[in-house]
């Protein structure tokens, strides 16, 4: 028996959740249908949606445009770290290690859910750092093999656009295949501070 079709298109509304298959798609549909009175579900994705935008310096997800580190002066603007996803801001944040800008790729080159170069917010970093002001790039992406290729692959860009700008990666030696936001705040600090020079500005 199929089901009513508002309920199948929410349970195919939440099969496209990363890591959220049938089964639970249905569960989760089946959850908020309980609660019939509440729209509190609704209200906050709507709410979410409009009330936020990308930055368009530095590509995160924000309130404003630019966002609140984009446009803070005590920030130094060039430096600029960059990492997949907001969450990685969140947690480099947290562990106070960083006084730079950042850059938010919006995830990492990943054959198996299809992100590829032409999802990433590369591009945007090559135009940043021609514009000028920016001395060095620090590569933050994830110390698994997706981090790893989409860290080459902006080295690449960089190269290619012959960006006179020092490019780090941090320091070897985090856990292989971890996660930047899981990282212990000092873990992340020492990776920050010890980190490897790639390319120096000058040969660029
Ligand atoms: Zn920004």
């Amino acid at each position: 028996m199929a089901y009513p079709k508002p309920l199948e298109r929410l349970i195919r509304a939440f099969e496209r959740f990363p890591g959220v298959g049938r089964r639970t798609a249905e569960r989760l549909a089946f959850h908020v249908l309980r609660d019939r009175e509440s729209t509190e579900l609704a209200d906050a994705i709507g709410e979410a949606i409009r009330g936020t935008t990308r930055c368009s310096v530095c590509c995160n997800v924000s309130e404003g445009d630019p966002c609140a580190i984009c446009s803070d002066p005590e920030r130094e603007s060039d430096r600029l770290l960059v990492v997949e996803g907001p969450r990685d801001v969140e947690a480099v944040e947290r562990s106070g290690a960083w006084h730079g800008r950042y850059h938010v790729l919006m995830g990492a080159l990943n054959p198996a859910d299809g992100t590829q170069e032409r999802h990433l917010a590369v591009g945007e970093l090559v135009r940043r750092v021609r514009s000028g002001g920016v001395r060095e790039v620090l590569l933050a992406t994830d110390p698994d093999a997706e981090g790893e290729a989409t860290a080459l692959f902006v080295l690449e860009s960089l190269d290619h656009a012959g960006a006179k700008v020092r490019v780090s990666r941090l320091a070897r030696g985090l856990p292989a295949g971890s996660a930047l936001e899981y990282l212990h705040r000092g873990v992340l600090e020492d990776a920050i501070e010890g980190r490897v020079t790639l390319r120096d500005g000058e040969t660029g």
